[in-house]
């Protein structure tokens, strides 16, 4: 193909059809080219998804969004982490805190320090490290400072949001910049005899949408990518056996907790993702180790408060599709893979495939090489994210259900076995290219789940081991002192809510 790319089709209006519209309206409509994007409301979204990561709050600096406005739009607030309850011996909790644990040493990382001191007096658990978990136990918040002297240096933040409120707050702001939405249900798919591309979608009225680039956001269904162009779909359900979740709304409880809490169950997990109207709960469980009917009691059976809606069911299978972008068509979102959201990735996986397609953006034509960087770019991504879930789940003593003795046991990724090893021999962690998680993050959940290295990187023996200790002691005071002089992470809403 050589003729410019002028049509954009996006199919699919759930969070991430409108991210990818209000994207394109901001950064691919040069006045020449059309964006149009097509959903029917009788098939409706998936309309789960409330926990992010620090990464969505650049996305949303890049479309030009008021923070106040959309946290009042999407009922948000803050997050500052994660804390996992019961995911090693059932008994446990401990905090994947957002930002990193304690500054670094003359270039090494801090928990090469805490490794060698940890024994010492006054030097405590490394979470007290983390000025995010010091402010989320504390229910305290206050946005990271660029002064490197405080520990607010440290922390990074993201957002709980309601997912189907922010694709209604994108879908404002990308008709406004120009998009064209169509309604109803495309029945077929017309591809062009010759280069095999997408040639169009035809709806049930018989409109007919033609296109030059589709980017297919129709959610598990993958119309484009999987259905029309038959890309294989690799799955990894023998490592991430859960495929099913059950979501269900209790009404606000006080205070909002500025973290995301993911309690391990019998045969998976439960999230508690505290809103400012609501608080979304879900039970994520492997139906080959439990019944709907179960799940659904157990799940009722542990909320905080009343339900304001029955259970919704989900069913999905975790992996990929072997290529996320094929011909001209490019899937993002649900049509292009799934992760269980332990770790709030699948929003992220979303905006990095909408960054990444506009670095590679094909313009005039498709070229072999752009895809391909791009679907390395993503199957690396999708990649490193699975191995960091399945850690949580691996690294666990518990072997009191099948679930737990499943994966306990089971045989993990090369490249996950390697990390653990690694991990094990002297505390040393190596992200691969582009990977998502940073070490702080790989730290915390290693030592959360009790993967305790049996030494340390010898580089630390080079630092004065007392300077260092008292250096130690004095960022867990200042963190702990800090955090309580912060303002409620409720009133901090309030304001913010004021202020837009
Ligand atoms: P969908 O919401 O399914 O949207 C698909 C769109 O395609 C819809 O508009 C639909 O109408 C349209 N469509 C489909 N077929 C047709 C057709 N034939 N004709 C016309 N239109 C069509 N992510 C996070 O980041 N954090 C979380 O905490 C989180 N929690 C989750 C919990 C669960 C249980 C699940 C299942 C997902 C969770 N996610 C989470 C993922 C998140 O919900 C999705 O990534 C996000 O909502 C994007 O969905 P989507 O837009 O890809 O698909």
């Amino acid at each position: 193909m050589t003729q410019p790319i002028s049509h954009v089709v996006i199919v699919g209006g759930g969070t991430a059809g409108w991210m990818a519209a209000a994207a394109a309206a901001r950064f691919l409509d040069d006045g020449q080219r059309r964006i149009t994007l097509v959903e029917s409301d009788a098939i409706g979204t998936v309309g789960v998804g409330e926990a992010t990561i620090p990464p969505i709050i650049g996305f949303n600096r890049l479309l030009g969004l008021d923070e106040g406005r959309f946290l009042s739009a999407t009922g948000g607030s803050y997050k500052l982490g994660i804390e996992f309850v019961g995911w090693d011996t059932g008994e446990d909790r401990y905090f994947h805190p957002f930002g990193h644990h304690g500054r670094d040493f003359d270039g090494l990382n801090f928990h090469q320090a805490w490794l060698k001191l940890r024994d010492r007096d006054g030097i405590g658990p490394i979470d007290d490290y983390a000025m995010a978990a010091a402010a989320a136990h504390a229910g305290t918040f206050a946005p990271p400072v660029a002064d490197p002297r405080s520990p607010l240096s440290g922390l990074a933040y993201a957002y709980h949001f309601d997912a189907g409120r922010y694709a209604a707050f994108l879908r404002a702001q990308a008709e406004a910049g120009g998009v064209t939405r169509i309604e109803g249900r495309i029945e077929r798919v017309e591809r062009d005899p010759a280069s095999g591309h997408v040639a169009a979608v035809v709806l049930g009225d018989g409109r007919r949408v033609a296109g030059d680039l589709f980017i297919d956001c129709s959610g598990f269904r993958s119309l484009l990518l999987g259905q029309a162009m038959g890309v294989p779909f690799v799955d990894w359900s023998h490592w991430l056996p859960c495929d099913r979740a059950l979501a269900v709304p209790t009404r606000r409880t006080d205070p909002v907790l500025p973290y995301t809490r993911a309690t391990a169950r019998p045969a998976g997990w439960q999230w508690r993702i505290p809103l400012q109207h609501r608080t979304g709960n879900g039970h994520v469980y492997a139906s080959a180790f439990m019944d709907d009917a179960e799940a659904e009691r157990l799940l009722l059976a542990n909320l905080d408060a009343e339900p304001t809606d029955t259970p919704r069911r989900l069913s999905f299978r975790a992996g990929r599709y072997q290529r996320m972008w094929e011909g001209n068509v490019v899937a993002l979102g649900l049509a292009g893979g799934f992760l269980e959201p332990l770790e709030s990735t699948s929003i992220h996986l979303i905006q990095n495939g909408i960054s990444k397609l506009f670095a590679l953006f094909p313009d005039k034509r498709f070229t072999a090489v752009e895809r391909d960087r791009y679907n390395r770019f993503m199957t690396d991504a999708y990649d490193g994210i699975r191995d960091f879930i399945i850690l949580h789940y691996h690294a666990t003593r518990r072997d009191d259900t099948p679930f737990w003795r499943h994966v306990r046991t089971m045989t993990i990724p090369d490249t996950l076995a390697e990390k653990i090893a690694l991990f094990r021999e002297k505390g040393r962690i190596f992200r691969y290219d582009d990977e998502l998680f940073a070490v702080p993050s790989w730290v915390a959940v290693m030592i959360g789940q009790n993967i305790m290295p049996d030494g340390y990187d010898p580089i630390v023996d080079a630092l004065d081991e007392d300077r260092v200790a008292d250096a130690l002691r004095q960022m867990r005071r200042a963190n702990a002192t800090l955090a309580r002089t912060l303002p409620p992470h409720a009133a901090v809403l309030a304001r913010v809510g004021e202020a837009a």
